[in-house]
Parts: structure tokens; sequence; C-alpha cells
């Protein structure tokens, strides 16, 4: 036999001895691999899996919002991933999680400053480190696939009563800095903080005919524990302890509260196609900040009109609360109003528009509505502080009838008339509000009827 042919052979020999070899090496390999995981499944498809991630503790579950609370600094909870498919739910052990931390509000806390609120170990262990809230997704590392959110919150949870739509998660031994008043002396000295903010929230959702913000999902009321940051909202409420209550004589801060939960509601089609327009042109000049003190004005008023209709008499905490804030806020808005006026009459500005710092804005169309609300009562105005509630209810979860972008200042002129229930086009020319006379004849007549109904 030619040599060459012989070696040619011998090497091929060889190769196969080594790839036989390999395979034997691989196999003992996955047979006494204890700690390794078992060979995986070559049936196992990333497709449809899911990654559901829970957790003893869930205090709220409503589907696509999830949230647990962690009462104390001494005891972790525990998380749980699953991954879901076809229907079958599997626990998914430590070493194929990787547990991310994380907070919603990104411009003011990065991850890092999450993770000191909450910190959650390679075992899915949360721990309370601070005050406030983060939440959690749990990555299924072989498929890189993400669970839902899971929202933690530190402190004890609250509910009034089972229909609650607002619940809060608060740690009842905090006191914040510089307070000498705990969350605890809160909720027991002022019992009805939870029911009182539930009225309001009611009252918000028939504001809105029925609308409720983030798909109805309970709201959660939680510590945005930061430096000099007082409200937010969202859900959680991004909002501070000392704007829950007035940590220098521990008192509640609903106005704050309700504000906050005003903006929430601000988030209907409607009322976001009216302030968000032309650039802003209405939000911007301070509507988007009076909008949500429109149902604090109004619950105040109505509460202090007729408590009892909120289970609430004369000699509650409560009323006397909004009885205070009336007095002071008539005059102010008074002033505010007749101030705005006068610049205009110096011809120092040429109306609502024509701000450069000159006043408040936010004062200035609050006051607006706040005119009608406490003083324009007459026989010609006969809805007082109902003025609000038929403005808001011109801007439930619709698209807004026969809209028009660029000709915003009109359709809140007709609104705001409708809602007067008269037709107030020159008051609102002179507070600098360019109308179009035929599209707001065309709006007027639809919105007064949607008003009245
Ligand atoms: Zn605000």
């Amino acid at each position: 036999m030619d040599k060459r042919l012989i070696l040619i052979v011998l090497v091929f020999l060889l190769i196969a001895l080594i790839f036989i070899f390999i395979k034997v090496i691989t196999n003992n390999d996955n047979k006494d691999g204890d700690n390794q995981p078992p060979p995986k499944s070559t049936t196992e498809s990333c497709e449809n899996i899911k990654v559901v991630l829970e957790s003893d503790n869930i205090v709220v579950n409503d589907n696509n919002f999830l949230l647990a609370n962690i009462p104390n600094k001494t005891n972790p909870v525990q998380l749980k991933a699953y991954k879901v498919v076809g229907g079958t739910k599997t626990f998914l052990s430590n070493d194929d999680v990787t547990y991310l931390v994380d907070h919603p509000v990104t411009w003011r806390i990065n991850k890092e400053q999450a993770s000191q609120i909450i910190s959650v170990n390679f075992q899915g262990q949360a721990r309370y480190l601070s005050e406030g809230y983060v939440f959690v997704v749990a990555n299924y590392n072989k498929c890189n696939i993400s669970s839902n959110k899971l929202f933690l919150a530190t402190g004890d949870f609250y509910k009034n009563s089972q229909n609650d739509n607002v619940v809060a998660v608060w740690p009842k031994d905090f006191k914040p800095l510089n307070s000498s008043y705990s969350f605890n002396q809160l909720m027991t000295g002022y019992p009805n903080y939870l029911r009182n903010i539930n009225k309001a929230y009611d009252v918000m959702a028939e504001l809105y005919r029925g609308f409720r913000p983030f798909n109805g999902n309970t709201q959660v009321l939680a510590l945005l524990d930061l430096p000099e940051h007082c409200g937010g909202n969202m859900n959680p409420l991004e909002t501070a302890p000392c704007c829950y209550m007035e940590c220098s004589n521990g008192e509640p801060q609903y106005n704050v509260v309700v504000h906050e939960v005003g903006h929430n509601f601000s988030y209907s089609l409607g009322m976001e196609q009216l302030t968000t327009a032309n650039n802003s042109k209405i939000g911007a000049a301070g509507f988007g900040e009076c909008v949500a003190s429109l149902p604090v004005i109004y619950y105040a008023k109505d509460f202090y009109t007729s408590p009892e209709k909120y289970g609430f008499s004369k000699n509650n905490f409560e009323w006397q609360y909004y009885k205070k804030f009336l007095e002071g806020d008539i005059p102010y808005s008074q002033g505010t109003l007749q101030d705005f006026e006068n610049m205009i009459n110096n011809k120092q500005i040429k109306g609502v528009f024509d701000n450069n710092g000159k006043f408040d804005g936010v004062a200035v169309f609050c006051s607006f509505f706040q005119q009608y609300a406490y003083e324009y009562a007459s026989s010609t105005n006969l809805y007082n502080h109902n003025m609000i509630r038929r403005f808001l209810r011109l801007f439930d979860d619709q698209k807004l009838y026969n809209f028009n972008d660029n000709k915003i200042e009109t359709y809140f002129s007709a609104a705001f008339s409708a809602a007067a229930g008269l037709d107030l086009k020159d008051k609102l020319q002179n507070w600098g509000f360019t109308i179009d006379s035929d599209y707001y004849q065309q709006l007027y007549p639809y919105l007064l009827n949607k008003s009245n109904n």
C-alpha cells in the first residue's frame, strides 16, 4: 500500500478517536454535574413563555398593577418568579433569575438610589432600607424574558373599606425629618383620612363622568421622600411625607393629595386634548396646573355646603379644614382676578397668554372658575360651584366633539361659557382669548347641552 494512503487513513482514524473521546467527556460532565442545571431540553423554546413575579404580602392586585408592602426593616419579603408555558406555572430557581430594582421616577431617582430604598438579593429577598417604593422585574436568564413589574412599598397597608379606590402604604413609626409626627399619629389622630380622600376620589370620577385613571386601578398613596420635593401625581402617588401631612402640626394635607390625584384624572382623553392642543397653549398658560385644583375647589365647596352628603358633620375636623381653606381662598382668588383685570385695563398685558412672568397663570386660570364658583350665583347664573362640575363633565374619556387643534382658545371659551350656562364670549375675549365666532357658534349649543346632561 502506498505510504501516503496509510498516513491519510491513520490521520482519519485519529480524528475519529478524538471526536469520540470529546463526546464521552461531555456526557460525563452532564452526568456528574450535581450543581449544574439539567440539560436544556431541546424541545424548550423561548417562545410562548411568560415570566411572572409575585410575592407574599401582595396588597393590590389589579391585573397590570401588582403591589406588595414590606412592613419593617427586620423581616425581608420573599419574591417568587415563575415561568408560565401554556397554562403551566413553574417556579424558577434563583440561578435562573436576575432581579432588577428600579424606580418609576427616573428623572429624580436612578437604579442605584432605588436599591437604597429597597434592595433585592440574588435569592429574591426584598429588604426595606429606607422609606419609599420601587418596582422590581425578574429576568429569566435563559431566554432573556422579563416579568411584570412588581411594585414594592415600605410600610403598613391602610385601607378604609372594601370598596376603597384609594389605599396607602405608609411606615407607621416613620417621622419625617424635622417632624415630631409619625404616620401612625396621623392615622389615629385623623381616622377619617382615607375615608375623606376616597370620597374626593369618587367625586372626581363623577366629575369626569365615570372615568377612572390607570384603567381604574387602585390608587396607592406611598412616599417619595426627596429633598425639596412636595407633591407629585401618578400611581403610586409621588408625594413627599410632609405633603401628606403638615409636618409642623401633624394635620392632614387633604388639598395637596386631592390636587395630585386631580392630575391623574386630567388624563381623560377629552381633558388631555384640551390641555395639550396647539403645543399645550391652554395647559402651559396655567390651566394644566389649575385643572388639578378644580376638583379641590369643587370638593371643598361641596363638602362645606353639605358635609352630610359625605357622611360628615360640621363638628368634624374635615368640615373645619374646608371652612378654613375657603375663608383664605375666596379673598385670594378675588384679588388675583382683580389684579389681572387691572393689568389688562392699564394696558400692561393683553391677556392671559401675554404673561412674561407678570402674573401667576395658574392662580389666574383658577380665579376665572372661582369667580363663578363663589360669587356669581344669580338669577342668570344658577350654578355656583356646579360651574366646575359642568365644566369637567365636558371632558370625559372621549375624544372632543368637532375638535380643532388650532382653535383651542375658542374651544375653551365655548366650554367655559357652556359650563357657566351663559354666553361669556366678551368676557373671555377681554381676558385675552382669541375666539373664532363661527366655530364658537357651532360648539356652544352642543357643549351647553352636554353640560346640562
Ligand atoms: Zn400640580
